[in-house]
Parts: C-alpha cells; sequence; structure tokens
C-alpha cells in the first residue's frame, strides 16, 4: 500500500493544479466485481479475451461474440460503482477544468455520477449496425434472437465497443489528446498501460500519477505511483 509521504506529495500536487485529467481501465472497476482481462476471472468458456473482442471473430462466430457480450452486461448490471468511481465524482465537483477518460465500456463512472466521461473504446449499453448508421442504446440481457438484426435493415447489430485492431472514435478520442497535453496532472488508475493507442496517453502528459494494485511499464517512469486499490487511495487521495 502506498506510503503517507506519497499520497500526501500528490494531494499537494493535485491541489495546486489548474487542469487536471484522469485515464481509467479496467482495474477501477475490479473492486466492483468486474474481471479484467488479464486477470483472475477475464476468462469466459475457455476463450480468451483476445479471441472475442476482434472483428474477425465477429464475422466468423458472431452469436458467441453477443452471448460473451450478455454475460458481461449481466456481471455489470448485478455490480455497483465503488468508492473509487465515487472519489472521481468528488474531484470533479472540486475541479473547474477536469477531464475523465476511461477504457472500461461498463458505464460504472456514468452510474457512479461522474457527467462527463470521454469513452475512448465505446460503451458495452450500446449497439450499432453492422451495415448502416443505426445506433440505440441498449439495456438488454437477452435477445431473441442471436444476433440481433437491424430494425432497419436486418443486418447483424454488433456492441458499440472499439474492439482489437479497429479504430477509436475520432473525435472523442481527439478530445482525449487535448486534455492530455493541456492537464498539469494526469491521473491513471488500473490500466495495465499495454493496449495502444489508449497508453500513448500516458506518453503525452507533462505530469503522471499512478494509482495500481501491481507495477506497470509506465511505473518506472512515472512522477508518482501509488500502489495499492483504487477503491482506498482515491478516496484517500481527494
Ligand atoms: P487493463 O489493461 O486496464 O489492466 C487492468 C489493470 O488494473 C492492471 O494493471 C491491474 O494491475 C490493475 N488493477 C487490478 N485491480 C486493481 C485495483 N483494485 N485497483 C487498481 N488497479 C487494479 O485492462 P485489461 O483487463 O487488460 O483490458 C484491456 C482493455 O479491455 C481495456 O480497454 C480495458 O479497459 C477493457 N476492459 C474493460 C472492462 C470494463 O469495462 N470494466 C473490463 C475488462 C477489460
Ligand atoms: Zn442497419
Amino acid at each position: 500500500m502506498a506510503g503517507q509521504r506519497e499520497l500526501s506529495a500528490a494531494r499537494e500536487r493535485l491541489a495546486a493544479a489548474h487542469a487536471v485529467a484522469v485515464l481509467t481501465g479496467a482495474g477501477i472497476s475490479a473492486e466492483s466485481g468486474i474481471p479484467t482481462f488479464r486477470g483472475a476471472g477475464g476468462l469466459w468458456r475457455n476463450f480468451r479475451p483476445e479471441e472475442l473482442a476482434t472483428p474477425e471473430a465477429f464475422a466468423r462466430d458472431p452469436r458467441t461474440v453477443w452471448e460473451w457480450y450478455l454475460w458481461r452486461r449481466g456481471l455489470i448490471d448485478a455490480a455497483e460503482p465503488n468508492a473509487g468511481h465515487r472519489a472521481l465524482v468528488t474531484l470533479e465537483q472540486q475541479r473547474p477544468r477536469f477531464t475523465l477518460i476511461t477504457q472500461n465500456v461498463d458505464g460504472l463512472h456514468d452510474r457512479a455520477g461522474s457527467r462527463r466521461i470521454l469513452k475512448v473504446h465505446g460503451d458495452i449499453w450500446q449497439s450499432r449496425c453492422t451495415a448502416c448508421a443505426y445506433q440505440r442504446k441498449d439495456r438488454a440481457l437477452a435477445y431473441p434472437t442471436l444476433p440481433p438484426p437491424c430494425p432497419e435493415c436486418g443486418e447483424p447489430l454488433r456492441p458499440g465497443v472499439v474492439w482489437f485492431g479497429e479504430a477509436l472514435p475520432r473525435i472523442v478520442w481527439a478530445e482525449a489528446e487535448r486534455a492530455v497535453s493541456q492537464a498539469d496532472v494526469l491521473l491513471v488508475v488500473g490500466t495495465s498501460a499495454q493496449v495502444y493507442p489508449a497508453a500513448g496517453l500516458i506518453e503525452m502528459a507533462r505530469f503522471v500519477m499512478e494509482v495500481n494494485v501491481a507495477t506497470t511499464p509506465f511505473s518506472p517512469s512515472v512522477a508518482i505511483s501509488l500502489q495499492g486499490p483504487s477503491g482506498e487511495i482515491l478516496p484517500a487521495l481527494v
């Protein structure tokens, strides 16, 4: 667990910062019971996420990919935001210039009460058509047929998330880059920083503070590394 000296250094730095950006990954939702991809519980029916979260997997077997997403929706639906998500709501309320960027698709930041969220990997609670421009908010935990057909053109709907090998949403990404390059502090929470281009944001930042239960490729080079669960560290920070 991070020591008192590091924690107060981080608190001071945060208090002095004019603009603050936060980048979150799957780790911030781990204490809500949502498995990370690389941690325990990341496997589903012996598939690795890399074998399911791709356009190729969906083209080959859309039914299985949808079953996996519906299973994940069920887990998320039964979970609650944790103290880490809530601390970021407090931080947003305290700071006039604050940007939350998340790689998570679970919507727990929304449910905790964060107002402005840049979702660089999309949202599991959205579906969109593989053929036309149709998209919708989608709370379904099951469908009569899989893959569900588009109500406008009949082609399969897909989850509104970004898969491995796909481009990030352009405008959201540009806003994230701008927020990070203008921030006095970037707080990086619960991400293994292995997934590019999101991890590239960390390289762009002026001053990085990291919160993670483990060390990451960035730990040696960040200004302040706070080791421990985000549900404990973040409330202690804000
Ligand atoms: P990741 O790359 O963000 O890695 C998870 C990180 O969280 C690891 O570094 C781990 O040490 C850390 N961690 C675990 N528990 C923690 C805790 N309690 N406090 C602080 N840090 C903790 O995520 P991934 O699982 O490797 O997935 C890669 C991609 O898939 C990312 O886009 C990720 O956000 C997405 N994904 C999203 C969700 C979700 O929406 N909840 C779940 C799984 C994966
Ligand atoms: Zn359509």
